[in-house]
């Protein structure tokens, strides 16, 4: 569970129109699926193309930048292992869905997420050609976004974990800023831990704007995960 997780959902009355329509999953307009097979694979699922073991394609999870699987992060492919191909079916299939709808959204804001969580910075990305465009030029390197100094290959098995980058939690700003390899981490809200903010401007606009009344309740929730992982890791021997 990352911070995202834990600061966007159950406050139905402090979101958005947008987030309600993130967190409450819906899925199709006109029933369209929001991902074609291909993307389904590639961008949920993790499809690795041309991994060096291997020179057939194969399905599998992308390697967590976690202790656990260092050593395959660090051997990953660039750019989600995005081909040209990939990405000709990215920017076609989002142009088939109604603009600025829900299913546009949700693409973008599941590849967003995916490339944060391998260590692809995108930070400022505010639109899908945004996104395709450092895929794009990661793919072309053929080598993947270095791991920045900072970056700690988390050992913690449950509970909440930094993985990856995170973004800027004052979504109603709003704020693109997302963690980058040349930058030093974003800190923390000290009081619940959760919400996570580029700047003091961000975080002083977001108190205002709504986090003075969800603080307390996301660093409840906090507990309660903490709380139950732990039993977890002692349920699971460790
Ligand atoms: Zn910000
Ligand atoms: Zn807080």
């Amino acid at each position: 569970m990352n911070a995202e997780d834990m600061y966007s959902g159950h406050h139905p009355n402090l979101m958005t129109r947008e987030e309600k329509e993130q967190y409450e999953h819906v899925d199709s307009e006109n029933g369209i699926p929001t991902y074609s097979p291909i993307l389904r694979d590639w961008i949920l699922f993790g499809r690795i193309t041309g991994n060096e073991d291997d020179d057939e394609d194969y399905l599998g999870m992308r390697p967590s930048p976690e202790a656990e699987y260092r050593q395959e992060f660090e051997r990953r492919s660039p750019a989600l292992g995005a081909t040209p191909e990939l990405l000709t079916e990215l920017t076609t299939h989002y142009a088939k869905l109604p603009a600025g709808g829900v299913q546009q959204r949700k693409l973008f804001n599941c590849l967003r997420s995916q490339m944060l969580r391998q260590l692809i910075s995108c930070d400022g990305a505010k639109s899908m050609d945004d996104l395709v465009d450092i895929l794009q030029k990661e793919m072309e390197s053929g080598i993947p976004s270095p791991v920045p100094d900072w970056y700690k290959f988390s050992t913690v098995t449950f509970g909440p974990r930094k993985i990856g980058y995170d973004r800027c939690s004052n979504w109603l700003g709003p704020c693109h800023r997302a963690e980058t390899h040349d930058k030093p981490q974003f800190a923390r809200c000290s009081k619940c831990k959760v919400a996570i903010y580029c700047s003091r401007d961000c975080q002083a606009f977001d108190w205002k704007a709504r986090h003075k009344k969800v603080c307390k309740h996301v660093a409840k929730e906090r507990e309660q995960i903490i709380r139950a992982s732990a039993a977890m890791s002692m349920f699971a021997g460790r």
